[in-house]
């Protein structure tokens, strides 16, 4: 059995846990260290390695990343700019010691994983990265914080047993929000996918794939400009007209763990 849960998600802090038998990875950790370790214990779990996906803080918080130094779990890097990020920016990272690898864009293992990273468009030092992984006969697709989702990454996700996709924010609901211009034209721009681009690739997917997910996982979802059941609606609109509506919907939360979802 492989199991994924979403520990938090939101721009307030990111943090997923995969696991099986064998082995676990955490995919960003930018939460209190003392809310991943009740995760771990209450699972059981010991960490291969930690895979960051870019230089934002709500993907590794200081305090985490103490953690892993001081347990000799390996963090993931994309490139030597996403570690030079943090080395600047994280007083656990620049005092030395942390075991880190960059993983560029070459297909890498980590425990029983299996890893693909892949370049998404996203406004962070050194870029940002999503992944597949592969493990035993399960695939997994997993991408957050990306302003567009392209064919080439839909080619990626196909034949996917779950996917995790960004599902930022409605655009009306960023358009009426308080936030100052630069920053409604930053998400817009450069930052985050809407609902609206979340679902039509999710439809691409699906055209492209010969075998259908068991789960699609919404992540970082906005609080201010975005609504979980909002983005769950229009997904579920596109599962239907996809006559996919099997395949479930699972939220991520700012405050709370997704459901564990087991393959
Ligand atoms: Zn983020
Ligand atoms: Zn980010």
């Amino acid at each position: 059995m492989l199991y994924l849960q979403v520990v938090r998600s939101s721009s307030a802090g990111n943090c997923t846990l995969l696991w099986n038998a064998t082995g676990c990875l955490v995919i960003d950790a930018g939460i209190p260290v003392g809310l991943l370790k009740q995760h771990l214990e209450k699972n059981d779990l010991t960490l291969d390695a930690a895979l960051i996906t870019h230089g934002h803080r709500d993907h590794l918080s200081n305090a985490c990343c103490n953690f892993f130094r001081s347990n000799g779990v390996p963090l993931l890097f994309g490139n030597a700019a996403i570690a030079g990020y943090y080395e600047a920016s994280l007083p656990a990272m620049a005092k030395g010691n942390a075991t880190v690898r960059l993983f560029m864009t070459q297909p890498f293992e980590a425990g029983p994983f299996r890893i693909a990273p892949f370049e998404v468009s996203h406004d962070s030092e050194g870029g940002c990265y999503g992944f597949t992984v592969q493990c035993g006969n399960k695939k997994i697709a997993y991408a957050t914080d990306l302003v567009e989702a392209p064919h080439a990454m839909a080619e990626r996700f196909r034949d996917s047993d779950l996917i995790v996709i960004e599902s930022n924010h409605d655009p009306i609901m960023l358009e009426n929000s308080g936030r100052p211009y630069y920053l409604k034209q930053r998400i817009r721009e450069r930052a985050h996918l809407s609902n609206e681009k979340s679902c039509d690739f999710i439809r691409t997917v699906l055209s492209l794939s010969s075998r259908m997910p068991r789960a699609i996982v919404l992540a970082h979802i906005s609080t201010e400009c975005n609504k979980p059941e909002l983005a769950q609606k229009e997904m579920k609109e596109t599962l239907k007209l996809c006559m996919r509506d099997e395949i479930e919907i699972t939220l991520t939360y700012r405050d709370k763990e997704s459901k564990k979802i087991a393959l």
